[in-house]
């Protein structure tokens, strides 16, 4: 199989699972005990958390693990309704994750979406109007969108957001081990990552918590985590999220993708990529090839050993509509014939060309299959 759909999952490096592996057999202990085997368990645990912190230029102690990306943003959003009662705003991006758009249905006071551009990219000015002083609570935005990996001005949206005596919450779920995040240089407020994006296993998670604002946990019970996340630590995935925050590095990912890109838009002129001329993730294609039917084109694909995703990550099993594109300004048609593909640093180059041919013929066979035409215009 060649697996262009590290946008839903990454495969596990094999270094993590060496890393995790001792705590999955004789280092067991639960790190709350006080013999000197859970010492041990402990001190693993704060490695871990100093190689998140690295990675984002942020402090050891603001960290703290949690299960998946969707359980630190709930977290991150019923942590602030309850700190601040008497703000009622939440504003959210009109091209949120579904964990943020169902966890702003929680939210008592009052959600407004900030719309997009085509690109993808939150309007600025429009969130300077949305923004209410003394009433907003938060602003939430995507750091990089799952389905087209656009990346939002952040730092911008944290200036325009503070001025208004709102605190910010990044989902930074796609975008952490992808680009440069330092919160030393963008001082956001609350991060949420999810280690199965950058080589990790699925089910440990982080959110980021800054040290200047005040938090109520989510999960409360035995005080673990500085009485931040109850719960017993998951020290194998722990272990492995710190390990896999280590070996993030300078990959060239673009490489990989644009030389895909380049192949696909040679052979298929009239295809259009989301966000391209934005700033986007490394590791995201979004492709729209005009009047093709993306599930029939991921049958195709399937049989033909390439794992992608039509549309949105990580639910693409149960194809829907795309709020995303449709925020975008697209309609269903044009949404009906996207497909995403996103590589990781495991991918090569020989995979990603044999990708591209495949696609291009998978797409050539579709179209003979209708009788020859491409010219379903779409927007
Ligand atoms: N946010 C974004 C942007 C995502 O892509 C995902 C997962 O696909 C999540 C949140 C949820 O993360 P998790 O699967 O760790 O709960």
């Amino acid at each position: 199989m060649i697996y262009l759909d590290s946008a839903a999952t990454t495969p596990t490096d094999p270094a993590v699972v060496e890393a995790m592996l001792p705590f999955l057999r004789e280092h067991f202990a639960n790190p709350s005990a006080s013999y000197s085997a859970a010492r041990m368990v402990r001190k693993a645990v704060q490695t871990a958390r100093e190689q998140v912190a690295r990675l984002l230029g942020a402090h050891a102690d603001e960290i703290v693990f949690t299960s998946c990306g969707t359980e630190s943003i709930n977290t991150a959003i019923a942590s602030v309704r309850a700190s601040w009662p008497e703000k009622s705003d939440l504003i959210i991006g009109d091209t949120e994750h579904a964990a943020t758009l169902e966890a702003a249905k929680r939210w008592s006071g009052q959600v407004i979406r900030v719309p997009v551009n085509r690109d993808g990219l939150i309007d600025l000015d429009q969130l300077r109007a949305l923004l209410r002083p003394g009433h907003t609570a938060l602003v939430s935005i995507l750091w990089a969108n799952n389905e087209t990996g656009v990346i939002a001005p952040m730092r911008e949206i944290t200036e325009i957001a503070h001025a208004a005596g709102a605190l910010v919450h990044a989902d930074a779920v796609q975008a952490v081990g992808k680009i440069e995040i330092d919160l030393r240089k963008v001082p956001i407020d609350f991060l949420s990552l999810s280690g199965h994006k950058f080589h990790a296993p699925k089910g440990i998670g982080a959110l980021l918590l800054s040290q200047r604002v005040r938090f109520a946990p989510l999960l409360v019970g035995g005080g673990q985590e500085n009485g931040r996340r109850s719960g017993t630590e998951n020290v194998p995935g722990i272990v492995a999220l710190g390990k896999a925050a280590s070996l993030c590095d300078q990959h060239d990912l673009a490489a990989l993708r644009d030389d895909f890109e380049q192949r696909l838009i040679a052979a298929i002129p009239e295809s259009i990529i989301h966000g391209a001329q934005t700033p986007r993730l490394p590791n995201i294609t979004s492709i729209c090839f005009p009047g093709i039917d993306a599930a029939g084109m991921l049958i195709l694909l399937d049989k033909a050993g390439i794992a992608c995703s039509a549309g949105s990550a990580c639910h693409s099993a149960a194809l829907h509509r795309s709020h995303v594109l449709e925020a975008m300004g697209f309609d269903a048609a044009h949404a009906a014939s996207t497909l995403r593909f996103s590589f990781s640093r495991l991918n090569t180059q020989t995979e990603t060309a044999a990708a591209a041919e495949a696609v291009i013929e998978a797409v050539h066979k579709m179209r003979s299959e209708r009788g020859g035409s491409s010219a379903v215009i779409v927007n």
